[in-house]
């Protein structure tokens, strides 16, 4: 997908501080933490959002959940643990539109999601 921040990410045309990858997914560091430690989880191909799941590439985006707990654990999160957030949409907020898990973790964080 041409001009999508986040394939050009996994392409490595863009550099990012990678903590994970395998065939169909990529984890990196947010380059603006909102936390300790706050981590992006998101599938190679590109799916615009949440909203874009189907039954074409639910498999992928399976391996993206399968993933996250791994990543969170690899990060030493298991014992405090850890929020994941995806943003779809205006109302939420999102500002890349590739797919993306957001793992949040490393202090209390707030109880307000909305
Ligand atoms: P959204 O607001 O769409 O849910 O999240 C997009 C996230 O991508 C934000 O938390 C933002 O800080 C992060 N981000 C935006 N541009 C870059 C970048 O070039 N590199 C990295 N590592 N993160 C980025
Ligand atoms: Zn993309």
């Amino acid at each position: 997908m041409e001009n999508c921040l986040f394939c050009k990410i996994v392409a490595g045309e863009i550099p990012s501080n990678k903590v994970y990858e395998d065939e169909d997914v990529f984890a990196f560091h947010d380059i603006n933490p909102n936390a300790p430690v706050h981590v992006l989880v998101i599938p190679k191909p590109h799916i615009p959002s949440i909203a874009a799941v189907s039954g074409e590439n639910i498999e992928t985006v399976s391996r993206v959940l399968l993933a996250i707990p791994k990543i969170a654990s690899s990060l030493g999160l298991d014992e405090g643990g850890y929020r994941v957030i995806t943003n779809c949409g205006e109302d939420a907020g999102q500002t890349v539109h590739h797919l993306h898990f957001h793992i949040l973790g490393g202090k209390k964080l707030p109880v307000s999601l909305g």
